[in-house]
């Protein structure tokens, strides 16, 4: 523990689910965490669109006005859905990409400007980036999670000699409310996912919380551009 401590660190999508899990364990790790959501439920979060690249440079600015720094950024805010690819609106896809995929590019190059030496990208992606969805179908959301991981390796490259690293989780079939919204969240959906995972088991947000918490610290120094799956062996 306290491997983070004296780090700012700015979670984007925090309000709940993963995000939220990250949060916690990077403040147990000693981290002052910044929660940046659409949801402006909880207090201390910071409005935040990802979509809107003015409302991450002032959720950037912001953060920085309030701790002097920002050390790690988050990149976590995502939306799903579950279309035919005939189906699939113009909007819907521009929707799933913007929040995706482009928000996660302005939220790097906003608070990538801030970063200093010793910073780091943590970037959430899916196995949705490695294999197709079964049985829902998300054709926007599979490329923008595979988009995820160029980004990570560009800017991985790209940034190295200012001292920052840039890593992607993958996560497999996490228990969360955006995985109960996608498909019919009916417990055959559910049964059926959890039929395909070598574990038999959905995984929790804090299993995946802690691998960012590591990409995010000091021990993880010599790693950068890459993508850590934890999806309880499904793509294994
Ligand atoms: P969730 O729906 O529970 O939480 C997503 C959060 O992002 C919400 O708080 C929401 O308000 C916020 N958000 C949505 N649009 C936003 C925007 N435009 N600007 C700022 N915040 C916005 O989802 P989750 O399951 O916790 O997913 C978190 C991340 O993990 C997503 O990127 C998701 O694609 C990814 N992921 C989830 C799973 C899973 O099985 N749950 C698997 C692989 C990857």
């Amino acid at each position: 523990t306290d491997t983070l401590t004296g780090k700012v660190a700015f979670v984007t999508g925090g309000a709940q689910g993963i995000g939220a899990a990250i949060s916690a364990r990077l403040a147990e790790e000693g981290a002052t965490v910044v929660v940046g959501d659409l949801n402006t439920g909880d207090p201390g979060t910071v409005a935040l669109d990802v979509t809107d690249p003015a409302s991450v440079a002032a959720a950037a600015k912001t953060t920085v006005e309030r701790h002097g720094r920002v050390d790690i950024l988050v990149n976590n805010a995502g939306i799903s859905n579950d279309t035919p690819t005939l189906d699939h609106s113009d909007e819907e896809w521009h929707r799933i990409i913007g929040v995706n995929l482009t928000g996660a590019f302005f939220a790097s190059r906003e608070f990538g400007r801030h970063l200093e030496s010793g910073g780091a990208i943590v970037n959430i992606s899916s196995i949705a980036a490695l294999l197709a969805g079964r049985p829902e179908r998300h054709v926007a959301y599979d490329v923008s999670k595979a988009g995820i991981i160029a980004l990570t390796r560009t800017l991985g490259v790209e940034w190295a000699p200012r001292g920052i690293r840039v890593n992607a989780v993958a996560p497999g079939y996490t228990d969360t409310p955006i995985l109960r919204n996608v498909g019919s969240s009916a417990p055959e959906v559910l049964d059926e996912w959890r039929s395909q995972v070598p574990q038999s088991r959905l995984i929790d947000p804090d299993e995946i919380a802690s691998v960012v918490t590591y990409l995010a610290s000091p021990g993880a120094s010599a790693i950068t551009g890459q993508v850590v799956v934890a999806d309880a062996g499904y793509t294994a």
